[in-house]
């Protein structure tokens, strides 16, 4: 009827208004959220599958902000991506995440990596390179503790730039991780084009690794490919022990989640990296 096509017409502007009010809150606050100290890097600890042990970090954002909350990442990300305000958040993030590797790498004897995440923007600024040499250099930490984590999004465009690019930071000796590996299209491919280090397979593909053959057969095969190209394989998401033995049988490298650990402040990692494994 007439009425009801008014309703959901009616209903459906609402949602939308409620979307851009939403966007533009996001926007206007997160403007003020680096100088407000409303950004927090947590850090979430990768583990050696086989040995249980601490080998590395993923550093992950926080955003708490007075008004709006507690906002998630895949959230406020976007935001900072179309707005450009990902280059300063970036930016605080890896000096951050440098400056706490610093310090576990002094305390640890053994490779300490920490992992970032780079979004499209960030990776085509071209002042990136010469920003992490620097941090770096501050922090006197050798490349080779730091693997920028990049998605499909990253590695679409300019095929020269792109190349070049991952050329420096690969003579920087920085580690390059192709992340969310079987979410996107055009995985393979770039896989084959670029030299990653290291394969992150999405946390969608492991949450039902125990329940779903098809996960399962799909997890075993890229391990298998990863290892073929002489890619380490990180599996994202690991809540069980069950997945994690089963990601065992497969020669797994490296497990991340909430079965060792939540994203957390970096004094948890330094606690936990005394005792030095789960
Ligand atoms: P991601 O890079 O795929 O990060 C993994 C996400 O999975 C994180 O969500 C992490 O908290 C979550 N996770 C880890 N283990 C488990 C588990 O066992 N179970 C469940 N349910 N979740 C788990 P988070 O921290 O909310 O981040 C979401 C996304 O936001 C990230 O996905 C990443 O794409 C983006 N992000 C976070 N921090 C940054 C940043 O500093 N820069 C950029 N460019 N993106 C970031
Ligand atoms: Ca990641
Ligand atoms: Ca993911
Ligand atoms: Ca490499």
């Amino acid at each position: 009827s007439k009425a009801q096509g008014c309703n959901t017409c009616h209903f459906f502007t609402k949602e939308m208004n409620m979307g851009v009010t939403r966007r533009l809150a996001l926007e206007e606050q997160l403007h003020g959220a680096l100088g407000n100290s409303e950004l927090e890097v947590l850090y979430q600890p990768l583990v050696d599958i086989h040995s249980r042990s601490i080998i590395g970090a993923e550093a992950l954002l926080r955003w708490h902000n007075p008004t709006l909350g507690e906002i998630s990442p895949d959230e406020f990300i976007p935001v900072a991506e179309q707005t450009g305000l990902i280059i300063p958040i970036g930016e605080y993030v890896l000096a951050q995440a440098l400056e706490k590797t610093a310090q576990w790498v002094h305390q640890r004897q053994w490779p300490f990596k920490i992992a970032v995440n780079l979004s499209p923007r960030q990776f085509r600024d071209e002042r990136l390179v010469t920003f992490i040499e620097q941090q770096l250099q501050a922090n006197s930490v050798p490349g080779s503790h730091l693997e920028l984590e990049i998605t499909e999004g990253v590695l679409m465009g300019d095929h020269g730039y792109i190349n070049s690019a991952l050329e420096t930071l690969c003579r920087m000796d920085i580690g390059i991780a192709m992340d969310d590996f079987g979410t996107g299209y055009s995985s393979l491919s770039y896989l084959r084009s670029y030299p990653f280090d290291t394969l992150k397979i999405d946390r969608s593909f492991i949450n039902d690794i125990n329940v779903d053959p098809a996960d399962r057969e799909l997890v075993n095969a890229a391990i298998a490919m990863a290892h073929g190209l002489g890619l380490k394989v990180v599996a994202e998401g690991v809540e069980t022990e069950e997945q994690l033995e089963s990601l065992a049988t497969q020669y797994c490298d490296v497990a991340q989640g909430y079965l060792f650990s939540k994203p957390v402040p970096p004094e948890e990692i330094s606690r936990m990296l005394i005792k030095g494994r789960f």
